[in-house]
């Protein structure tokens, strides 16, 4: 039994073999405007529907739960086939620009020490059907949704190959149609997967996930640092502008007192070098419970936020500061991950 909105229009040109060529087409159209049910696809033969709803499902996932901050950001809980737990975040920003914050995997292997998903361990990662019903999802909740940013659950280049599947069928015309330009793909740092999207692409944004340019603290910050070091990880960006002539950006999860010390600032300053990037500074989101070497973590102050942004903007660097949103609902970045621990076999790194 296939899950058919994780196809593409020639997977389902496969799977509906003797019927006429146009079907596929027909159904991938249906699917990309909503139909949540064979039943809904009214262009369709009472028969055929009957047939399909007997032989498929449409999707493979269902709302959990959804919660609603005054903000207007909307966290959806997808329960998967198999009983796993995922979530996708509906973000506005201030000029009304919705973006869907999608999942890439149950859970993270990554393992960062600053993130409520890392600590949860690493369950499986996810088919394209439930990274393509995350967007649709979401998309029911918000029709005019603009963009999508792959920085929910899990590291996305660690799950390469059901992400593209995801993404052609996200992108392809006779359907979602959303251009690339308007999906922003962010990593750990995964040095093989960004030099694959440099040679193949899909020519997306993207967003690499700094958060300090000291090696010893960032593989202590970050545990997939020891195996993608900062050198390495540096050669790989530049060959990935080389190729794709594309501007990125890096990402600082701003903790106070652990990276906002004035080497911090000099170590983001020679990273940058040779690089076409802007920074762009996430304070650091509360979870409960994390700490770092025996101590909880912390937000950065105000004053700690405001002079990184000053110091770099002095030395040239273009500085954005992502708005806290979404903290009502734990929908805001590194808060993602409600799951049934023991779903989890902690194979952090
Ligand atoms: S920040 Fe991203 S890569 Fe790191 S543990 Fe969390 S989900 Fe994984």
């Amino acid at each position: 039994m296939a899950i058919l909105s994780g196809l593409s229009v020639d997977n389902l040109t496969e799977i509906l073999e003797g019927q006429p060529s146009f079907r596929a087409a027909q159904i991938f159209k249906w699917i990309a405007r909503g139909a949540f049910s064979f039943n809904d696809m009214s262009d369709l033969s009472r028969e055929l529907r009957d047939e399909l709803a007997a032989r498929h499902n449409l999707y493979g996932s269902s709302i959990a739960d959804r919660l609603e901050d005054p903000d207007g950001t909307i966290k959806l809980k997808m329960r998967l086939t198999d009983g796993a737990m995922i979530e996708a975040v509906l973000l506005i920003d201030g000029e009304g620009r919705k973006t869907a914050c999608i999942s890439t995997q149950a859970g993270c292997p990554a393992g960062c020490i600053f993130c409520k998903t890392g600590s949860l361990g690493f369950l499986r990662s996810l088919e394209a059907h439930e990274i393509v019903e995350q967007f649709l999802h979401i998309r029911s909740a918000a029709p005019t949704i603009s963009n999508i940013v792959i920085m929910g659950m899990g590291e996305p280049l660690l799950n390469r190959g059901e992400l593209r599947k995801a993404l052609g069928i996200i992108t392809d015309e006779r359907g979602l149609g959303l251009s690339k330009r308007r999906i922003t793909l962010s990593t750990s740092g995964i040095v093989e997967g960004i030099r694959e999207l440099a040679e193949i692409g899909p020519d997306i944004r993207l967003a690499v996930s700094l958060t300090t340019a000291d090696p010893e603290l960032r593989k202590q910050l970050m545990p997939i640092g020891r195996s993608n070091p900062l050198p390495d990880l540096k050669e790989a960006l530049q060959y990935y502008q080389k190729k794709r002539g594309r501007r990125i950006t890096l990402e600082m999860v701003l903790l106070g007192g652990i990276n906002t010390r004035d080497e911090d600032i000099e170590g983001i300053i020679r990273f940058n070098r040779g690089l076409d990037a802007a920074v762009n500074l996430i304070p650091w989101n509360p979870v409960e419970g994390m700490a770092f070497q025996g101590k909880a973590l912390r937000e950065p102050t105000g004053a700690e936020i405001a002079r990184f942004a000053r110091e770099l903007k002095r030395r040239g660097i273009t500085v954005t500061r992502r708005w806290r949103k979404g903290r009502s609902v734990s929908g805001a970045c590194g808060q993602l991950g409600e799951l049934p621990l023991s779903q989890f076999n902690r194979q952090t790194h």
